[in-house]
């Protein structure tokens, strides 16, 4: 097959392709039957488990009580009748390894009976505990050879469900994945360490303003996810694509998003009907997704849930992702989930919208009907503050990756230094405590007086600032350098510990200031949010985070860390003040967080290295045989032409001649620099990669980039930017 029919071919097959309808029809089935019919909920727990038992899980899952061993037998067995009842023959433990991936080892719910038949079989200790043979995943040394169990543990607090294939289904349960010694080798044990400190922290704040129920605190996340589809042809014909998720070449299109012209336009149809099956299995596995639309880029979607409880909507997103690679593969495409797949085109992130709540109060972030939970709300909105200054070397880490860094202060995203977007009205209401005054009232008339009466405050917080990594939006706070592929599992454990060691500063303060006086309250809010202002203020900026003015003014005047890459930011997650953080709090060990910092940053290295071969290896096997073709052809043009005599110009020979030869130049200078890597640490390996192989590879790409512009059309191989991201 020679090169170019790679390209021609998969817009030939694109061409005469049919897309499916989606298997199925709303107008059959309604959602409100569908939704959760996969799931082990709480409906099925109640109809199904002895009350006794039932009532003890509900303990563990509402309450966060120790779980009970003892009724694991009962659940176990419940949960095999009903997955078998819906045709499963397998389970499997999920767990959440450090890749970001979903991993699962399956086991058959049959086992001989010695008699030459089956039974079938599911203990409360085959459900309690698994034995995955994981030894492969990344543990950062952890775990030696002599020792290289993982175990997975049942998370009680994520339902099972049923995953349906088309030659069969399988019961799937969510477990955290440890080491022998206990330590996390996933994304899921430390979450829910984190919930539990910051829950603890919470409840201390609850306390002091009057609420000692010891109601559970909980933290929500409601991710949207970006993501770009494009034809499977497209995808196939394109190595860079399929082996490092973006493309490593591509001329800019003629028409891009400059338009705007994409954006909540209509969806495609086919576009559509992908997103109502992949809706349709989301439903079924009580995914609450809600909302679906065009994003800014040509060929870029998003989907979003409701939000729901961290741990959940953990597994959730995790589902989501998964899905939407599944289904696309049906309808004939490809979901690209990388970060920024086209460069030049926007990216793809996933916004974080994160609060507490408390039943009876709501999201603690959500401005109060009278002074005393205005109060509240203020001492929230003062962790936060407090929070994101002192740890936004953190923050930055956990969204740290090679390929968010391509999108993260692209002029589309946030900049990779952290600040916090309050609002007009909100920042007013710091800046007057902070100045020792009570607000005043606005135009708007919803600022009266001091702390102690403030009235209902306004509860939109006006402008949307879209130029913010961390926004406040009226109830929540959003969170938006988080990275279409990432799991939503890490940048959480940050935030909820931070904010725990905040409230526990607070709580701190308050108490020393009353001194058991409870009338003393409203005084000591004023200074705890005075103080916190007088040393953390900085952090908040409403204005342009995507403007030049504004990168020098965070780092020069204002004093804000600027991690502009992963090579600067990972090594943050072993800092003195990062250990210390999460020691306290038990959420991580040192030994834990050094594993991470070197599992990381291997990521990082291995994602840059295979991005250098592949692009030496297109470079060599793609481009350069489409361009020297087009070179011979002019070059005998020009040959024949002067043999007759006729004049012909040489300029488009010349002009390819010299592309060619730059291109090459540079691809021997981007195999230089890797035989030159150094070897002496993960950590120096990174910065190596990211300060040299990257502008290696930029070079490359380059004239690379410049060739497509000139060289023949029908002698180009790679799919280009215009064809992957129109043609539907
Ligand atoms: P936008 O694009 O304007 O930010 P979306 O509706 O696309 O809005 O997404 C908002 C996300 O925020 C949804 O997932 C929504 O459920 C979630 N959300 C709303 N309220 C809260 C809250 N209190 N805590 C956490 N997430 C929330
Ligand atoms: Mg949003």
């Amino acid at each position: 097959m020679s090169a170019n029919l790679s390209r021609q071919s998969a817009i030939t097959a694109i061409t005469n392709y049919t897309a499916p309808e989606a298997s199925f029809s709303f107008a059959d089935t309604k959602p409100t039957e569908l939704f959760g019919c996969n799931v082990f909920n709480d409906n099925v727990m109640k109809d199904r488990l002895p009350k006794k038992v039932y009532k003890s899980v509900k303990k563990t899952i509402e309450e966060g009580a120790v779980l009970d061993p003892t009724v694991a037998d009962a659940v176990a067995n419940a949960m095999k009748e009903w997955a078998m009842e819906k045709g499963a023959t397998h389970y499997t433990h999920v767990f959440y390894p450090l890749t970001g991936l979903t991993a699962e080892k399956h086991d058959g719910f049959l086992s001989p009976d010695g008699k030459g038949n089956a039974i079938a079989e599911f203990e409360g200790k085959l459900l309690i505990q698994g034995e995955p043979d994981a030894s492969s995943f990344p543990n950062g040394g952890l775990r030696a050879t002599f020792e290289a169990r993982g175990y997975t543990a049942w998370d009680v607090t994520s339902p099972a469900y049923i995953l349906e294939n088309p030659n069969g289904t399988f019961l799937c349960i969510p477990t955290a994945f440890i080491s022998w010694k206990g330590e996390a080798l996933d994304k899921k044990t430390p979450l829910l360490r984190a919930n539990q400190a910051v829950n603890k922290s919470a409840q201390r704040i609850l306390k002091i303003f009057g609420d000692d129920s010891g109601k559970r605190v909980v933290s929500n996340a409601g991710p949207e996810q970006e993501y770009f589809l494009i034809d499977r042809n497209f995808f196939f014909a394109r190595p860079d694509l399929q082996m490092a998720g973006r493309t490593l070449f591509g001329a800019k299109p003629a028409k891009g998003q400059e338009l705007d012209d994409h954006y909540f336009g209509a969806i495609p149809r086919r576009v559509l009907s992908f997103m109502m099956d992949v809706e349709h299995q989301l439903y079924k596995l009580g995914v609450p997704v809600k909302t679906r639309h065009n994003e800014v880029a040509p060929g870029q979607f998003e989907i979003a849930p409701v939000y729901e409880q961290s741990n959940i909507a953990t597994d959730h997103n995790q589902m989501v992702m998964t899905t939407l690679k599944s289904v696309a593969k049906k309808h004939g495409m490809a979901c690209l989930l990388h970060e920024k797949p086209f460069a030049g085109i926007n990216g793809s992130g996933k916004h974080l919208n994160y609060s507490l709540s408390c039943s009876g109060h709501g999201s603690l972030f959500d401005p109060g009907e009278n002074p005393t939970e205005n109060a509240q709300f203020l001492i929230f909105c003062a962790a936060v503050i407090r929070s994101v200054h002192k740890y936004s070397k953190l923050l930055r880490a956990v969204v740290a990756t090679a390929s968010n860094d391509h999108r993260l202060g692209a002029n589309e995203a946030p900049p990779a230094i952290l600040s916090i977007f309050l609002g007009d009205h909100l920042s007013e209401i710091f800046s007057k405590i902070q100045e020792g005054n009570s607000p005043t009232p606005t135009s708007t008339g919803f600022l009266k007086a001091g702390v102690d009466t403030l009235p209902p405050l306004p509860r939109d917080a006006g402008d949307r600032n879209r130029t913010s990594p961390f926004a406040f939006t009226g109830n929540r706070f959003e969170f938006r350098a988080v990275g279409s592929n990432s799991s939503i599992a890490g940048p959480q454990v940050a935030i909820n510990t931070m904010i725990a060691d905040s409230l526990d500063y607070i709580a701190d303060e308050l108490e020393a200031f009353m001194g058991g006086d409870e009338s003393k309250l409203n005084d000591a809010v004023n200074k705890v949010i005075k103080d916190i202002m007088d040393t953390h203020g900085q952090i908040v900026f409403n204005g342009d985070g995507y403007s030049d003015a504004w990168h020098k003014e965070a780092v020069e005047k204002r004093g804000l860390p600027n991690l502009r890459t992963s090579a600067d930011a990972i090594p943050e997650i072993s800092s003195p003040e990062v250990v210390e953080l999460f020691t306290k709090y038990s959420v991580f060990t040192k030994e834990e967080l050094d594993s991470r910092t070197e599992i990381y940053l291997e990521q990082y290295n291995q994602a840059i290295v295979t991005e250098a071969a592949l692009v030496v290896k297109l470079a060599k096997t793609h481009i350069f045989p489409g361009a020297v073709r087009y070179q011979k052809e002019l070059a005998e043009t020009c040959a024949n032409m002067k043999t007759i005599g006729v004049p012909f110009t040489t300029d488009v020979l010349t002009e390819v001649t010299d592309k060619l030869r730059s291109m090459q130049a540079a691809v021997v200078e981007l195999e230089k620099i890797m035989d030159a890597k150094p070897s002496d640490g993960v950590e120096e390996e990174a910065k190596y990669l990211c300060c040299t192989a990257l502008p290696a590879m930029l070079e490359v790409r380059k004239y690379a980039d410049s060739l497509e512009e000139v060289v023949a059309d029908d002698l180009w191989c790679l799919p280009s930017y215009s064809e992957m991201l129109f043609i539907k």
